[in-house]
């Protein structure tokens, strides 16, 4: 069989060779141990948690090197297409601090130096490195049809090595005469490698998240085109990655089957193999066992979910971090001020097995990184949050926003701040009682604080309250009443002898912060008061007395 002549007739239109693609796209000039990753995502408009996960070790295993990350768009499949998802999933990313250095950055819309990063854009340059293939011997047409290869399956069932192999592989030896004669009648062909692997044949890699990993080598004549000219993932995966100059392919675990294909490819194309990084999939315990996260029943599996809820970019990057690095929790306690692009990243300390998502340890760390964070970050992020998911908080902020950054202030910027926060929709909830418009009375006491207390203290207290008091003033005044209502201002006296006393200075404010807040646990009483406002405080402990004098 003359091979060249077989390139032609397949491919008759392609001019171009391997060489003069090496040549338009040189090795990068990278400084050493730089690593060029990438994302290579289908355009599908759903950003799956585990695909921002995988995009983040991608991320960074770039980053942390001064090297390179990019984008490149695996569109191959026009059926899964949608409109404007490639937008979607790059802000989507750009909310996480994640923006490509290179490839696809918009709609349609590229730069860098090793494009086109769509693949749709690439046909041209897939078809010469497979016209290169015939022209070695390495791929074949093959013209068996769906059912032929249905019939194959059928036949295989039993057997244990299965696909177009061996004497599955009817069309690896048809005479020029032949193809040329079916290609002349309009048959459809695809072109299959002519693989040289045997069934005793081995594949070794060093994964650099699984570890040495050893598989039988690849046998089967997969298929390189599919009879539209448009290459499977197995084909597109090698000439992209290789003329991108990709070094570390870091990929969903899903792919590492198909791994000995990926490495006989690149050695029968004559190319360097990149690095693999196969992660693994984020899991999720249910009744007792784990299961991958998943799209149709988690809805924290959508990427969206967590803008939904307010939780900031911030605490989702940290929560990844947790789930990727062992050791990342170890460093942010030594590191406790440190911002993220200072952690030394490292695929080696990635779980092999899939890291187990919990929302419990979200919601923690979220309120660790709010609680530190000043009130006016507080303010503008949840803002921009209320605008568009809970406008009748933005309404309230609206007010007055400087009232509104100031409540937020609250027990923050202190040593130990505290930490009610962990998402901005817990902020209606969290401030309600600070506004007229959401404050929900309730009047239930705990402690020694009863009714008959209550009566008296607010009684009291109604006439001396002064809004202009510093802390301590405020403090002395509540103390100061004690004795008159019964109490002592002392809780150890209180503790020492509880017969002789009502109550303390600790139940007396519980009936003051249930009066003003409805709750019986709040933040800094004396900063409530003074942000709520003479008015308002004077009418919530007039409608509590009243409550208490009925209930007497
Ligand atoms: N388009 C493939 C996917 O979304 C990319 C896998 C890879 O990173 O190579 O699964």
């Amino acid at each position: 069989m003359d091979w060249n002549q077989l390139a032609q007739l397949l491919f008759p239109t392609i001019d171009k060779t391997p060489a003069d693609y090496e040549a338009l796209y040189p090795a990068r000039d990278l400084k050493d141990g730089a690593r060029v990753t990438r994302f290579a995502p289908s355009p599908t408009g759903f950003l799956h948690f585990g695909n921002l996960f995988t995009c983040l070790v991608s991320y960074k295993t770039a980053k942390c090197t001064d090297g390179v990350f990019y984008v490149r768009v695996e569109d191959t499949d026009q059926k899964r297409k949608v409109d404007g998802a490639i937008e979607v999933m790059l802000k989507g990313l750009s909310v996480y601090g994640i923006v490509p250095d290179e490839g696809v950055i918009g709609e349609n819309e590229e730069t860098g130096a090793y494009g086109p990063y769509y693949q749709s854009a690439r046909k041209e340059i897939y078809q010469a490195f497979a016209k290169s293939l015939v022209e070695q011997g390495l791929a074949y047409p093959c013209f068996m049809t769906a059912e032929e290869l249905d019939e194959i399956r059928a036949a295989q069932e039993n057997e244990s090595i299965k696909g177009i192999w061996g004497k599955w592989a009817k069309h690896r030896d048809l005479s020029f005469e032949e193809i040329a004669a079916r290609i002349a009648a309009g048959e459809a062909w695809t072109l299959r490698l002519k693989s040289p692997g045997t069934p005793e044949g081995k594949c070794y890699f060093d994964d650099m998240i699984k570890g040495k990993i050893e598989m039988p080598e690849n046998l089967q004549d997969v298929v390189l085109l599919k009879s539209d000219g448009i290459p499977t993932y197995h084909f597109a995966h090698a000439v992209d990655d290789h003329l991108m100059r990709t070094t570390h392919v870091v990929r969903g675990d899903e792919w590492i089957s198909s791994a000995p294909i990926h490495l006989q490819l690149f050695k029968l194309l004559g190319f360097k193999a990149p690095k693999y990084a196969h992660v693994a999939p984020i899991m999720k315990e249910e009744n007792g066992g784990k299961r991958k996260l998943s799209k149709r029943k988690d809805p924290e599996a959508a990427v969206t979910y967590y803008a939904e809820e307010g939780f900031p970019s911030e605490s989702v990057n940290e929560y990844i971090l947790t789930l990727a690095n062992s050791n990342f929790e170890d460093w942010r306690r030594m590191n406790a001020d440190e911002p993220l692009e200072k952690f030394p990243f490292n695929l080696k300390k990635m779980s092999v097995s899939g890291a187990l998502f919990d929302m419990v340890k979200l919601t923690d760390v979220s309120k660790n990184v709010i609680c530190k964070m000043p009130a006016e970050k507080v303010f503008a992020l949840s803002y921009e949050w209320a605008k568009e998911y809970h406008p009748a908080l933005a309404a309230l902020y609206e007010q007055d926003t400087a009232r509104a950054t100031a409540i937020l202030n609250i027990d923050r910027e202190n040593k130990k701040p505290r930490k009610d926060i962990a998402k901005w929709s817990d902020i209606p909830a969290y401030l309600s009682y600070m506004y007229d418009e959401t404050f929900i009375p309730c009047y239930d006491l705990t402690g020694n604080a009863t009714p008959a207390l209550a009566v008296k203290v607010l009684e009291k207290y109604i006439d001396i309250v002064n809004l202009a008091d510093s802390k301590e003033e405020w403090f002395e005044r509540i103390k100061g009443m004690c004795e008159s209502v019964g109490c002592t201002p002392n809780v150890k006296e209180y503790k020492q002898n509880p017969a002789a006393f009502d109550g303390h200075v600790g139940d007396v404010s519980t009936v003051i912060r249930v009066a003003l807040t409805g709750r019986t646990n709040t933040p800094d009483l004396y900063e409530i008061t003074r942000l709520l406002g003479e008015t308002t405080v004077k009418a919530r402990l007039a409608a509590a007395l009243a409550h208490y004098k009925e209930e007497n």
